[in-house]
């Protein structure tokens, strides 16, 4: 028998107590997502936040490559995956093999993964970084050495740019971001005028060089709550806007464009939630010597925060 949205919210809810589970969604999931989580951010943030947690299980309503941060920050309890359809296309763009083969054509360079890549990946390279600390990170790193940026050509391109510094750039890129085009952000600009527009650094250059303010999505929520304009056009994935207004009754936000979908990020339905607290299913798991090295990488930048 088909239960309703209301049904399937409580009996999650009551799954997670029986199973000491902890729920965390990425502020780009589904609304319902967003609703039965104990904590709504971006993936290192959540990641960080569960391992703090003494639950016996994280079910992580993102995509793979944010599961399995988890399981390398917590490798003690079991991350599940509501939704094995969750992947991440710019994620997939960084083979380990093409990597390791990239080192050995720079055996000097440092090699600076941003955290939307997998363990593999991770495990390859010398420090992690988010959109909000790459630059910080890239710059502290000495000048003369060379710096491999995988996987995001885009965030690699802003990073450069900020810093001075000439970047190795990996070509991948987040097919969503790429959605959002200067000619939206103009757009945007004539029918709100009023309105600042923030835009994600996974955007290329040409959008970011419109922007009032180039934000991760921890510091667009930040924003969103300090600054005295009433409306904002965001240039981000779309499900970012739940979280923006549900924090800020009180504003107005608009999508760059609707086009700015992850497609992958919409796949931890209700429904899929509940099947994985009910079967304990979809565990994700890091084999040990990736984790290790990994999470080397991972903790690099902590430390640097
Ligand atoms: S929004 Fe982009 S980076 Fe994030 S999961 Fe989707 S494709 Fe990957």
């Amino acid at each position: 028998m088909k239960i309703n949205d209301e049904e399937m919210k409580s009996r999650i809810r009551e799954l997670r107590g029986k199973s000491n589970a902890v729920i965390l969604a990425h502020n780009y999931q589904l609304a319902e997502a967003q609703e039965v989580a104990d904590f709504v951010g971006d993936s290192l943030q959540l990641s960080i936040e569960a391992s703090k947690t003494d639950a016996d299980v994280i079910l992580f309503c993102g995509v793979r490559f944010m599961a399995e941060t988890a399981y390398i920050l917590s490798p003690d309890k079991m991350v599940l995956l509501p939704s094995l359809r969750s992947g991440c296309p710019m994620a997939d763009m960084a083979e380990p093999e093409e990597l390791a083969a990239l080192k050995s054509e720079h055996p000097e360079a440092i090699v600076v993964a941003y955290v939307n890549t997998s363990a593999e990946i991770k495990a390859l390279s010398d420090i992690c970084v988010t959109s909000s600390n790459a630059v910080a990170i890239v710059r502290s790193i000495p000048a003369e050495k060379e710096i491999i940026f995988v996987p995001d050509r885009n965030l690699g391109a802003y990073v450069a740019r900020e810093t001075g510094r000439k970047l190795v750039l990996w070509d991948g890129f987040c097919p969503t971001h790429l959605r959002i085009s200067a000619d939206d952000i103009k757009l945007a600009r004539r029918l709100h005028s009023e309105a600042k527009v923030i835009v994600h650094p996974e955007s290329t250059l040409d959008v970011i060089d419109l922007a009032d303010e180039v934000l991760s999505t921890g510091g667009m929520l930040k924003f969103a709550g300090k600054t005295d304009a009433d409306e904002i056009v965001v240039a981000t994935e779309i499900g970012m806007l739940f979280r923006l207004c549900a924090e800020n009754p009180d504003k107005r936000f608009y999508p760059a464009t609707e086009q700015a979908v992850c497609p992958n990020m919409k796949h931890n339905r209700l429904e899929d939630i509940l099947e994985a607290l009910e079967r304990m299913r979809h565990s994700i798991t890091v084999p040990e010597n990736i984790r290790g090295k990994a999470l080397t990488a991972i903790e690099r930048m902590l430390d640097f925060q």
